[in-house]
This record gives C-alpha cells, structure tokens and sequence, in this order.
C-alpha cells in the first residue's frame, strides 16, 4: 500500500467525527498550524465529505469498528504504512509481557519520532524527511532511516554539515524551549540527545487505547 498523499487534516477530522464522546482528536500531522486556530479540528469537527457542523455521528459503531478506527488512528498518529504497522504488532506479540505496551514503545522508538518528540521537527513527517536527508547520526553512525529503533543508551547527533542548515537551526532554537518526554535528554551545547531508558507507557501521552488495536489484530 502507498502512502497517503491526500490533505492530512482530513484525517483528523475522521477521528474526530467518530469519537463517541465528542473529543477533539488530534493526530498533529502539520506542525504549528495544528496549535493555532488554522487548526480544521478546531474550525470544523465533522468527518470529511459531512455537510452538517458540529456533534459527532450518531451512528452506532460496532466493537469491531471501534477496534479498527483505533488502529488507524494510531497508524495515522506515527505515518506508518498498513504492513509496517502490522510488523510492528506481530514483533510486539513474540515480546514476553503486554502486547499493546511493547507494541507502542517499539513506536516511539523510531528515529524519526524520537526527532519529533525532541521538538526537533515541526512533524513526524517533516522529521521523517529530515532523517532521510542525513542530518542525523546515532552512536556516531549516519543513519538514514526514519524507522530506525533507537535503544537505551544510544546518542542521537545532529551532523556537523547540518547544523548550518537554517531548518535545523530553527528547529533547535525552537526545542531549547520546549519540554520534552523524560527518557530522553537533550545536551543543548552539544547538540546531542541521549536515549536515557526505553519508554514506560506513562511516558508515552498517544492517546489511544491500544488494547483495542490488540484485540483487533487478534481477532
Ligand atoms: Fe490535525 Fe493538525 Fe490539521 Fe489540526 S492542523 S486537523 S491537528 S493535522
């Protein structure tokens, strides 16, 4: 399957129009726009291709619905084509322990959303394009690839060529003032992030429930 080259606020709209509770979900797919009042979620709540504004659908969702919108919801939240995603949940299930937690962790510990995580990136896809065009060395190493698995202990540098880049050092500037997750611990002088411990789910704030996506793929 390709990946989805569509308006992406379409798909928060999606999530949004099919919450039971009315909750606005947001997948922060386009950077700042998605804090500001630009936001689609925020000016229009309704799925995609839905004239009437406001409340989300009345129409019942069935459990298997409810498990499926999940998984794609948290597909969408991390821009992980179907089979990626898939892989990632079977290599959880071989994991010894709770499926839904090592599946989420192996999630954050991609390259590219550990980027965004440090604020690094305005976007996991922004971040996924900047590992891609090599602004990026784990434990010294170029790394190219966005789903590259960071493990504990591992050091995350930005190369010396592209901290002149102007993105880069926007983007710097920007996360200097941004919290982060505490597993991980940016070196501001040196420009360097160190992955302190593996994720714990408490430190993971993805909101989803990600015992449904167990139950879906286990059906
Ligand atoms: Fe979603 Fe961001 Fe678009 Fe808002 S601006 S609908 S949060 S992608």
């Amino acid at each position: 399957m390709s990946r989805y080259t569509g308006p992406v606020c379409r798909l928060c709209r999606r999530e949004t129009a099919t919450s039971k509770t009315g909750e606005k979900i947001k997948l922060f797919l386009k950077g700042d726009r998605c804090l500001s009042k630009k936001c689609a979620v925020e000016r229009r709540g309704t799925a995609p291709g839905q004239k009437t504004q406001g409340k989300p659908s009345r129409q019942k969702i069935s459990e298997y619905g409810r498990q499926l919108r999940e998984k794609q919801k948290m597909r969408r939240y991390y821009g992980v084509l179907e089979t990626q995603f898939e892989n990632y949940f079977r290599a959880a299930a071989r994991v010894p322990g709770q499926t839904g937690k090592t599946f989420l962790q192996l999630l954050e510990r991609r390259l590219d959303n550990v980027v965004y995580r440090m604020n690094l990136a305005s976007s996991r896809a922004q971040a996924r394009q900047m590992v891609t065009h090599r602004h990026f060395r784990v434990n010294g190493r170029i790394v190219n690839v966005p789903s590259f698995l960071v493990t504990a202990g591992d050091v995350v540098t930005i190369g010396e060529r592209s901290r002149q880049s102007p993105l880069v050092q926007s983007n710097v500037e920007y996360a200097k003032n941004r919290a982060h997750p505490d597993w991980l611990e940016f070196n501001e002088q040196e420009l360097t992030v160190r992955v302190a411990a593996l994720p714990s789910r408490e430190q993971i704030d993805t909101p989803v429930d990600e015992q449904l996506i167990v139950e879906y793929y286990s059906r």
